[in-house]
Parts: C-alpha cells; sequence; structure tokens
C-alpha cells in the first residue's frame, strides 16, 4: 500500500522509536491524523520544549533542567557513594524509592560488542575523572544482569579497585535480563540494601 508522502515520512519518524515496529508506527500515525488540530499543535510543542529544556548534567551525565543537575548540586546528598546505572530512567525508579542518598553516574547504555559499543563510547571514562576528583568511598553499580550488563560490570570493577574504593553491585532479586524500571520501589530499595561487595 502506497500512502501520500507526508504520512510516509511520518511512519518512517515513528519506526525510529525503540520497540515500534511499522505496524505500531502506522497506527501512530493514523492516530495523529485523527486528532484535533490542536491537540497536534500541542504535541509537536511539547517534544519540541522538552528538547530544548533538557540538559545533560555535566558531572553525572543525568538529563536535568540545569547543569549541575539538582541531585549533583543538593548538599542533602552523601557525596562519599556514587550509584552506577545504565540510563536516566533508572536513576529515576531508584529515586522514586527514596531509600538513596548518595550521588549518581548515568553510563548513557552499556557495553555492547555486537551492537558496536564499546567502553569508549559510554560514560566510563567521566566516571574514572570523579574519582580521581572527589572523595568517594563507595561505587554502587545498579547495572541489570543482562550479558552487556555483566560485561559492563565487570569491566568497571577491573578498572575501579585499582582506586581502592569499595565497589558492590545491588542484588537483584529481578529474572535475569530484567528491567531496573519494571522493578516496584519495595524491590529496589531492597536491592540496595542487600548490595554485596564485589
Ligand atoms: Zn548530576
Amino acid at each position: 500500500m502506497i500512502y501520500p508522502k507526508a504520512i510516509a515520512t511520518l511512519i518512517e519518524q515513528f519506526q525510529k522509536f525503540p520497540s515500534v515496529g511499522p505496524k505500531s508506527a502506522q497506527r501512530m500515525a493514523f492516530y495523529l491524523l485523527r486528532l484535533p488540530k490542536n491537540d497536534v499543535e500541542n504535541l509537536a510543542k511539547a517534544i519540541i520544549e522538552a528538547k530544548e529544556n533538557t540538559k545533560t548534567c555535566e558531572i553525572c551525565y543525568n538529563i536535568s533542567q540545569s547543569s549541575p543537575c539538582e541531585i549533583c548540586s543538593s548538599a542533602h546528598r552523601d557525596n562519599s557513594t556514587i550509584c552506577v546505572v545504565a540510563e536516566s530512567k533508572d536513576l529515576i525508579a531508584i529515586e522514586k524509592t527514596n531509600e538513596y542518598k548518595g550521588l549518581y553516574h548515568v553510563l548513557q547504555g552499556l557495553i555492547s560488542p555486537l551492537d558496536g559499543i564499546g567502553a569508549d563510547d559510554i560514560r566510563i571514562k567521566e566516571l574514572l575523572n570523579r574519582l580521581t576528583d572527589e572523595e568517594i568511598k563507595e561505587i554502587i553499580l545498579a547495572i541489570s544482569p543482562s550479558v552487556e550488563g555483566e560485561a559492563t560490570s565487570l569491566y568497571l570493577t577491573k578498572l575501579i579497585k585499582p582506586f581502592g574504593i569499595k565497589v558492590s553491585r545491588i542484588a537483584f532479586g529481578l529474572p535475569v535480563g530484567a528491567d531496573l524500571e519494571y522493578a516496584d520501589e519495595i524491590t529496589i530499595a531492597k536491592a540496595i540494601e542487600g548490595r554485596h561487595e564485589i
């Protein structure tokens, strides 16, 4: 079936979203076409505003309204602990528990040789720089036990240990490969509490 060019372009754009296949992309495009013009304009505005008003924190690489972010610039956080996560969404999942009071470091991905993502493609160097600059006593790895997560944790542990800093990994009461963002707050809080040194 051949769509008018404008619709084909829209479908093509939606297909770039994570986990969106051709069928879902079509559904999204036709949903938009049925919306009142005002709603479509509000959506387009929200997308542009989210992009324009979002920064990446220069210290922890979290997505934030300011840089340094609220967490890095807070006087009420424990500056001696850094919790390392793959993505900002994992940080948000941990923050929701209200249990963790330390700092974070967002890697912006995991090492994945199959996808061509190496150690230099994520924020590992930036994490190591923080270890020399700051008074860090413990690094908590809150990384999913997936193949990529394991590879990244192993690599990080090897690099951090020589600094004489305690490295621990959160206790995953989750199925292997499960995402932190899908875990409930109690599970995450328990996982942090039950972390073990590696
Ligand atoms: Zn920050």
